[in-house]
Protein backbone atom coordinates (compact mmCIF):
# COMPACT_ATOMS: atom_id res chain seq x y z
CA UNK A 1 0.00 0.00 0.00
CA UNK A 2 2.09 3.34 -1.60
CA UNK A 3 1.96 6.05 0.93
CA UNK A 4 0.11 8.20 -1.94
CA UNK A 5 -2.99 5.72 -1.83
CA UNK A 6 -3.28 6.12 2.25
CA UNK A 7 -2.89 9.55 1.61
CA UNK A 8 -5.97 9.96 -1.00
CA UNK A 9 -8.88 11.95 0.74
CA UNK A 10 -11.59 10.37 -1.00
CA UNK A 11 -14.36 8.02 1.42
CA UNK A 12 -13.87 5.32 -1.15
CA UNK A 13 -10.64 5.05 -0.62
CA UNK A 14 -10.80 5.35 2.92
CA UNK A 15 -13.14 2.41 2.78
CA UNK A 16 -11.07 0.26 0.82
CA UNK A 17 -8.24 0.91 3.52
CA UNK A 18 -10.81 0.00 6.35
CA UNK A 19 -12.35 -3.24 4.75
CA UNK A 20 -9.07 -4.27 3.39
CA UNK A 21 -8.72 -8.11 5.42
CA UNK A 22 -5.25 -8.01 5.11
CA UNK A 23 -5.53 -4.70 7.73
CA UNK A 24 -8.12 -6.26 9.93
CA UNK A 25 -6.34 -9.32 10.54
CA UNK A 26 -2.91 -7.33 11.66
CA UNK A 27 -1.71 -7.36 14.79
CA UNK A 28 -3.12 -4.69 17.53
CA UNK A 29 -0.67 -1.32 17.09
CA UNK A 30 0.86 0.02 19.82
CA UNK A 31 -0.21 3.55 21.21
CA UNK A 32 1.52 5.43 23.60
CA UNK A 33 0.38 8.00 26.06
CA UNK A 34 2.00 10.85 27.41
CA UNK A 35 0.49 11.73 30.54
CA UNK A 36 1.42 15.46 31.68
CA UNK A 37 -0.92 18.09 29.49
CA UNK A 38 -2.27 14.84 27.65
CA UNK A 39 -4.18 13.01 30.08
CA UNK A 40 -3.61 15.00 33.07
CA UNK A 41 -3.04 18.44 34.17
CA UNK A 42 -1.07 18.49 37.62
CA UNK A 43 0.05 21.50 39.53
CA UNK A 44 0.47 22.98 43.00
CA UNK A 45 -1.58 25.87 42.51
CA UNK A 46 -5.16 24.99 43.02
CA UNK A 47 -7.58 26.05 39.96
CA UNK A 48 -11.37 26.85 39.92
CA UNK A 49 -12.76 23.62 39.96
CA UNK A 50 -11.35 20.73 42.63
CA UNK A 51 -8.55 18.28 41.46
CA UNK A 52 -9.67 14.65 41.46
CA UNK A 53 -7.13 13.74 43.11
CA UNK A 54 -4.08 14.53 44.70
CA UNK A 55 -0.15 13.29 45.01
CA UNK A 56 1.45 14.94 47.43
CA UNK A 57 1.72 19.16 46.44
CA UNK A 58 0.24 18.05 43.88
CA UNK A 59 -3.54 18.14 42.75
CA UNK A 60 -4.12 16.04 39.51
CA UNK A 61 -7.43 17.10 36.94
CA UNK A 62 -7.58 14.57 34.73
CA UNK A 63 -8.64 16.02 30.97
CA UNK A 64 -12.32 15.48 30.21
CA UNK A 65 -13.38 12.22 28.35
CA UNK A 66 -10.24 10.34 29.93
CA UNK A 67 -12.38 7.84 30.98
CA UNK A 68 -14.30 7.22 27.85
CA UNK A 69 -10.75 7.08 25.74
CA UNK A 70 -9.16 5.02 28.05
CA UNK A 71 -12.04 2.27 27.60
CA UNK A 72 -11.92 2.85 23.88
CA UNK A 73 -7.82 2.88 23.39
CA UNK A 74 -7.74 -0.12 25.58
CA UNK A 75 -9.65 -2.07 23.34
CA UNK A 76 -7.99 -1.00 19.97
CA UNK A 77 -4.49 -1.51 20.83
CA UNK A 78 -1.66 -2.31 22.31
CA UNK A 79 -1.54 0.89 25.44
CA UNK A 80 1.91 2.08 26.83
CA UNK A 81 2.75 5.34 28.74
CA UNK A 82 5.41 7.43 28.24
CA UNK A 83 6.32 10.68 30.50
CA UNK A 84 9.43 12.31 31.19
CA UNK A 85 7.97 12.75 34.37
CA UNK A 86 9.73 10.63 37.83
CA UNK A 87 9.13 7.42 37.95
CA UNK A 88 7.00 7.53 41.52
CA UNK A 89 5.16 10.31 39.87
CA UNK A 90 3.90 8.45 36.54
CA UNK A 91 3.19 4.95 38.66
CA UNK A 92 1.21 7.04 40.75
CA UNK A 93 -1.35 8.53 38.16
CA UNK A 94 -1.23 5.37 35.60
CA UNK A 95 -2.97 3.27 38.76
CA UNK A 96 -5.34 6.12 39.52
CA UNK A 97 -6.39 6.53 35.58
CA UNK A 98 -6.18 2.84 33.80
CA UNK A 99 -8.07 0.13 35.28
CA UNK A 100 -6.17 -2.15 37.59
CA UNK A 101 -6.90 -5.22 36.07
CA UNK A 102 -5.36 -3.61 32.36
CA UNK A 103 -1.90 -5.00 31.27
CA UNK A 104 -0.14 -1.91 30.11
CA UNK A 105 2.83 -3.18 27.40
CA UNK A 106 4.57 -0.62 29.26
CA UNK A 107 5.26 2.51 31.75
CA UNK A 108 8.27 4.53 30.63
CA UNK A 109 8.99 7.66 32.47
CA UNK A 110 11.99 10.13 32.32
CA UNK A 111 15.22 7.50 32.61
CA UNK A 112 13.94 6.19 29.10
CA UNK A 113 13.54 10.35 27.82
CA UNK A 114 16.87 11.53 26.29
CA UNK A 115 17.88 15.53 27.39
CA UNK A 116 17.92 17.66 24.55
CA UNK A 117 19.00 21.48 23.63
CA UNK A 118 16.94 23.04 21.49
CA UNK A 119 19.20 25.30 18.91
CA UNK A 120 16.87 28.18 18.99
CA UNK A 121 15.62 28.60 22.32
CA UNK A 122 18.62 27.38 24.02
CA UNK A 123 16.45 25.19 26.74
CA UNK A 124 16.47 21.59 27.41
CA UNK A 125 13.46 19.35 26.92
CA UNK A 126 12.85 15.43 26.87
CA UNK A 127 12.88 13.66 23.78
CA UNK A 128 11.32 10.56 23.34
CA UNK A 129 13.17 8.36 21.01
CA UNK A 130 11.19 5.37 19.12
CA UNK A 131 14.14 3.19 18.56
CA UNK A 132 13.50 2.03 22.09
CA UNK A 133 10.23 1.26 21.41
CA UNK A 134 11.57 -0.67 18.12
CA UNK A 135 13.85 -2.48 20.02
CA UNK A 136 11.50 -3.91 22.53
CA UNK A 137 9.80 -5.38 19.37
CA UNK A 138 7.47 -2.78 18.04
CA UNK A 139 7.82 -2.12 14.46
CA UNK A 140 7.24 1.74 13.58
CA UNK A 141 4.82 1.04 10.84
CA UNK A 142 2.65 0.26 13.88
CA UNK A 143 3.49 2.58 16.38
CA UNK A 144 1.45 6.35 17.48
CA UNK A 145 2.11 8.30 20.13
CA UNK A 146 -0.15 10.86 21.38
CA UNK A 147 1.98 13.73 23.13
CA UNK A 148 1.08 17.47 23.28
CA UNK A 149 4.91 18.09 23.18
CA UNK A 150 5.60 18.17 19.04
CA UNK A 151 9.27 17.97 20.05
CA UNK A 152 9.45 15.37 22.20
CA UNK A 153 8.70 13.16 19.05
CA UNK A 154 10.51 15.02 16.74
CA UNK A 155 12.53 12.23 15.39
CA UNK A 156 9.45 10.47 15.10
CA UNK A 157 7.10 12.80 13.80
CA UNK A 158 5.55 10.36 11.20
CA UNK A 159 4.21 8.45 14.50
CA UNK A 160 3.34 11.61 16.49
CA UNK A 161 -0.75 12.77 17.06
CA UNK A 162 -0.29 16.04 18.52
CA UNK A 163 -2.86 17.14 20.68
CA UNK A 164 -3.51 20.76 22.64
CA UNK A 165 -1.90 21.02 26.02
CA UNK A 166 -4.02 20.62 28.44
CA UNK A 167 -3.97 22.83 31.60
CA UNK A 168 -7.03 22.59 33.38
CA UNK A 169 -9.40 24.40 30.93
CA UNK A 170 -13.33 23.51 30.88
CA UNK A 171 -15.14 22.35 27.31
CA UNK A 172 -12.16 20.38 26.46
CA UNK A 173 -12.92 17.75 23.99
CA UNK A 174 -9.47 17.14 21.96
CA UNK A 175 -9.75 13.08 23.62
CA UNK A 176 -13.23 12.68 22.60
CA UNK A 177 -12.69 13.98 19.18
CA UNK A 178 -9.31 11.98 17.96
CA UNK A 179 -11.62 8.89 18.93
CA UNK A 180 -12.50 8.40 15.46
CA UNK A 181 -9.20 9.42 13.82
CA UNK A 182 -7.73 6.65 16.07
CA UNK A 183 -10.16 4.19 15.34
CA UNK A 184 -9.65 3.97 11.11
CA UNK A 185 -5.90 4.75 12.00
CA UNK A 186 -5.67 1.83 13.76
CA UNK A 187 -6.51 -0.81 10.61
CA UNK A 188 -3.54 1.32 8.37
CA UNK A 189 -0.52 -1.05 7.68
CA UNK A 190 1.98 2.14 8.06
CA UNK A 191 0.51 4.69 9.81
CA UNK A 192 4.00 6.40 9.26
CA UNK A 193 2.19 7.08 5.98
CA UNK A 194 -0.35 8.82 7.18
CA UNK A 195 0.14 13.14 7.73
CA UNK A 196 -1.67 13.46 11.02
CA UNK A 197 -2.03 16.69 11.23
CA UNK A 198 -4.95 17.17 10.37
CA UNK A 199 -6.62 14.64 12.83
CA UNK A 200 -9.40 17.85 13.72
CA UNK A 201 -10.79 17.68 10.25
CA UNK A 202 -11.06 13.78 10.16
CA UNK A 203 -14.59 12.57 9.90
CA UNK A 204 -16.71 9.91 11.21
CA UNK A 205 -17.57 8.52 7.56
CA UNK A 206 -13.37 8.00 7.16
CA UNK A 207 -12.97 10.85 5.07
CA UNK A 208 -10.86 14.54 5.88
CA UNK A 209 -13.32 17.61 6.23
CA UNK A 210 -11.97 20.18 3.70
MG1 LIG B 1 3.15 16.33 28.01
Amino acid sequence: MSAEYIRGHSTADRRAVVHDGRSLQMSKALLILDLDETLVHSTERPLARHADFILGELRVHRRSFLGEFVDAALSWFDVAVWSSGSAAYVHAVVERIFPSSTGLRFVWSRERCTRRLDADSQEYYWAKNLDKGRRAGFPLSRVIAIDDSAEAFASHYGNHIGIQPYTGQEGDTDLQRVLPFLDWLRTVENVRAVDKRRWRSFDNTGGYVT
